[in-house]
């Protein structure tokens, strides 16, 4: 292989660049040339492609975000963009591409391999919703942004007694409401993947304030789509005044932690190895600390990693 592509696609996150940088360096050690695709799929249709030494990839490994940018392509979607894509790869020379996104990117980079172009995906997404990895590249930055919100919503929260609901990402997934409301000592945690008993949340609450507590957090997801009614059933319920903050996209952005910055670095040398290999359409993970690689379509078959051992030590040390 001579020359090799790299691009960003779909929600950016904090690592994504960690991830570019270990690519660009390892198939420039191997000798091979790397260009870098701006604005995902988008900018591969419209030809957005420039050569990437490594100098172009010095200074970026604690940036959040994304040096190539990132972009959503509905062209790429079509069976004819797909073509034109393959296509402007094939006139640039690029044989193999490096695709870092979520689920979305990985199905585009299946079909795009179909086409004959050797692709490999990196799992750049923060909210850790693909079931194949244990981790992707930006959850742990994005859980110690959640953090340092919550802990300063803390301060207020029990200057005034008041509960906090607090909403972070993830639509399908609640990794980030689970392990951040794990680490922030949330009294609840509220997930897609869990039913939850509005009368036992406020049982609990009431509880509390018998023992003096000073304050509430409650964790959901966005996927659950209730904040505000669970702080308004609080406060009619409890009589405590409750809060919701939504952190929004203060979560994706952010000086990648050593968690993410290590597991990119890892995964970005391991993607450039299976394209030395000729292997196409696998995605790159980690499973018990040890870096992976899986058919795509397999991959994204796997449903659900729902850790419900964790979910259990949250809720038996949470109130
Ligand atoms: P995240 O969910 O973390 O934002 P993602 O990669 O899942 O990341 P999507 O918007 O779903 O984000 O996908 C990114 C791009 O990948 C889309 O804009 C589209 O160009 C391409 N893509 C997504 N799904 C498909 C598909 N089924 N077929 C072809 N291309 C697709």
């Amino acid at each position: 292989m001579k020359t090799i592509g790299v691009l960003t696609s779909g929600g950016d996150s904090p690592g994504m660049n960690a991830a570019i940088r270990a690519v660009v360096r390892t198939a420039l050690q191997n000798n091979i040339r790397v260009v870098g695709i701006q604005r995902g799929y988008s900018g591969l249709i419209n030809g957005e492609i420039t050569e990437l030494t490594r100098d172009s990839v010095s200074d970026i490994i604690q940036r959040g975000g994304t040096i190539l940018k990132t972009a959503r392509s509905n062209t790429f979607r079509t069976e004819e963009g797909r073509r034109r894509a393959a296509d402007v790869l094939k006139v640039f020379g690029v044989e193999g591409l490096v695709v870092v996104g979520g689920d979305g990117s990985f199905m585009g980079a299946k079909l795009l391999s179909d086409l004959g172009v050797a692709t490999i995906g990196l799992p750049g997404t923060i909210d850790n919703d693909l079931a194949y990895t244990d981790y992707t590249i930006g959850f742990d930055t994005a859980l110690n942004t959640v953090i340092d919100a919550v802990n300063k919503l803390k301060d207020t929260s029990s200057s005034h007694e008041r509960a906090s609901v607090v909403e972070v990402m993830g639509r399908n997934c609640g990794d980030i409401a689970l392990y951040s409301g794990l680490a922030g000592g949330a009294e609840s945690i509220i997930l897609p993947e869990k039913p939850f008993d509005m009368d036992e949340l406020c049982r609990g609450i009431l509880e509390g304030k018998m023992r003096g507590k000073l304050h509430n957090l409650i964790m959901v997801a966005e996927g659950v789509g209730k904040a505000e009614e669970i702080a308004k059933k609080i406060e009619d319920i409890t009589g405590i005044e409750a809060r919701v903050t939504k952190l929004g996209h203060i979560q994706r952005g952010g000086s990648p932690t050593v968690a993410d910055r290590v597991l990119a670095t890892r995964m970005g040398y391991r993607a450039v190895e299976l394209l030395r290999e000729g292997k196409s359409a696998r995605v790159v993970g980690i499973k018990n600390n040890k870096i992976i690689d899986l058919d795509i379509t397999e991959a994204l078959a796997i449903e659900s990693k729902f850790d419900e051992d964790l979910f259990k030590i949250a809720e038996t040390i949470s109130y």
